[in-house]
C-alpha cells in the first residue's frame, strides 16, 4: 500500500494553532499587549470595535521592526526571543512560541506598520488569512501598530461562538487589567467604538490599582511584603470587610506575568481564616518574583498555568505573609453571632 502520511500545509497547521491560542477576542488583545510590552515600549494604545469582533488594534511606541523582520514575525516559531531550549528556563520576556502572530494572521485580517527608531521609513504589510497581500514602505511613527480586524472570518463555527459584545468586552477588560496591573510604569489607554474606556499614566503598583477599580480603592489596600530565598514578594490585600460574595479582585503575579493557581488561592484563604463572613472571597494583589530556572512556564499556550518546583514552601510563605500585613494593620477577626 501507498504511504499515507503527509506534513501539513503552513496555512493548515497554523490554523489549528490558532484554535489553541486564540479563543476569543480577549486572547488577541493578551498576545498584542504582552508583544508591546517585550518590545519595551512605555506607552500602549488598545483600540477595539464591536468588543473586538471587528477590530482589536494596538499601537505601541516599542522598538518597531525591519522591513524583514515584520515579514518574517507572521511565521510559524519565528521569535526573535529566545534562540535555544535552555533559554526556556531564563525568559525575560512574555512571549516566546513564536506563534502568535501567525497564528492570528491565519484567522484574521491583519494590518501591521513598524518603524524601528533608526530608520526613516518603516513597513505596512497586510496578511490575510495566512497569506501575504501586500507590503509597502511607509511614513509611520516609531513602534508597532497591528489592527486585526474580522477575526475567524475564515471559521464561521468560531465565529458563532462568540458572545454578546458585552460578555466578550468583559473579557477583553479582564486582560486588560491584568497587564496593566503587572506593568504600573507603562502608560495604557483602551478605546472601544471610539470612546475611551481607561487611561492609565505610568505609576506605581499602589496608584496603578487605584486608578484601574476606582479611588475608593485606595483606603481598602493592606500591604505584603516577604523577600526570602525561594521568593520575593509584594503587593496587596484588600482588608476583610472588603470581601466579595463573588469572586473579587484576585491576581497573581509571577515574574510579571498574570497566573491563575487554585493552590495559592488556597494559602490566601487560609491567611483569611476567621476574618471573612460566610462565603466572602478574599481580594488580592500579590506579586512574586522567584527565579526564572524554578518555575516551567511552557505548560499551556495562553501561559496562565506555571509549575513551581517549591509549589509548598511558596504557599507557606505567601499565608504567613498575608497573616502578618494582616495583623500589622490590626484587623480584628469578624465576630459573626448570627451564625
Ligand atoms: P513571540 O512573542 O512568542 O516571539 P509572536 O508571534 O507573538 O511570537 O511574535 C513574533 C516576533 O515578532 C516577536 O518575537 C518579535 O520579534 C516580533 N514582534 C511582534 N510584535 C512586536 C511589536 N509590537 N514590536 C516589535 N516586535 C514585535
Ligand atoms: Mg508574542
Amino acid at each position: 500500500m501507498a504511504d499515507v502520511i503527509k506534513l501539513l500545509p503552513d496555512h493548515v497547521a497554523n490554523q489549528i494553532a490558532a484554535g489553541e491560542v486564540v479563543q476569543r477576542p480577549s486572547s488577541v488583545v493578551k498576545e498584542l499587549l504582552e508583544n508591546a510590552i517585550d518590545a519595551t515600549a512605555t506607552e500602549i494604545k488598545l483600540i477595539v470595535k464591536d468588543a473586538g469582533k471587528t477590530l482589536v488594534q494596538v499601537i505601541d511606541n516599542g522598538a518597531g521592526m525591519s522591513a524583514t523582520d515584520a515579514r518574517l514575525s507572521f511565521e510559524r516559531h519565528a521569535t526573535s526571543k529566545i534562540t535555544s531550549a535552555e533559554d526556556l528556563f531564563q525568559l525575560h520576556t512574555k512571549g516566546f512560541r513564536g506563534e502568535a502572530l501567525a497564528s492570528i494572521a491565519a484567522i484574521a485580517h491583519v494590518e501591521m506598520n513598524t518603524r524601528k527608531e533608526d530608520d526613516d521609513v518603516g513597513v505596512c504589510i497586510k496578511i490575510e488569512g495566512g497569506k501575504i497581500i501586500s507590503q509597502d514602505v511607509n511614513v509611520t511613527p516609531k513602534g508597532t501598530s497591528i489592527a486585526v480586524k474580522n477575526l475567524f472570518f475564515n471559521i464561521p463555527a468560531r465565529r458563532n461562538f462568540l458572545k454578546s459584545d458585552h460578555v466578550e468586552l468583559r473579557h477583553i477588560i479582564d486582560e486588560f487589567h491584568r497587564v496593566a496591573l503587572t506593568h504600573p510604569d507603562i502608560q495604557f489607554e483602551l478605546y472601544n467604538n471610539g470612546s475611551e474606556v481607561f487611561s492609565l499614566p505610568a505609576t506605581n503598583i499602589r496608584q496603578r490599582i487605584v486608578h484601574v477599580f476606582g479611588s475608593k480603592t485606595n483606603e481598602k489596600l493592606v500591604p505584603v511584603e516577604e523577600d526570602t530565598e525561594v521568593v520575593k514578594l509584594s503587593g496587596f490585600v484588600f482588608k476583610p470587610e472588603f470581601s466579595k460574595k463573588t469572586r473579587g479582585e484576585q491576581f497573581f503575579f509571577v515574574n510579571k506575568r498574570f497566573i491563575k493557581s487554585s493552590y495559592l488561592n488556597h494559602a490566601i484563604s487560609s491567611a483569611f481564616e476567621g476574618l471573612l463572613k460566610d462565603q466572602a472571597h478574599p481580594s488580592y494583589f500579590l506579586y512574586l518574583d522567584v527565579k526564572p530556572s524554578t518555575i516551567d512556564i511552557n505548560i499551556h499556550p495562553t501561559k496562565t498555568e506555571i509549575k513551581f518546583d517549591d509549589e509548598h514552601t511558596i504557599y507557606a510563605i505567601l499565608r504567613s505573609a498575608v497573616k502578618h500585613g494582616l495583623g500589622q494593620f490590626n484587623v480584628a477577626p469578624v465576630l459573626d453571632f448570627d451564625r
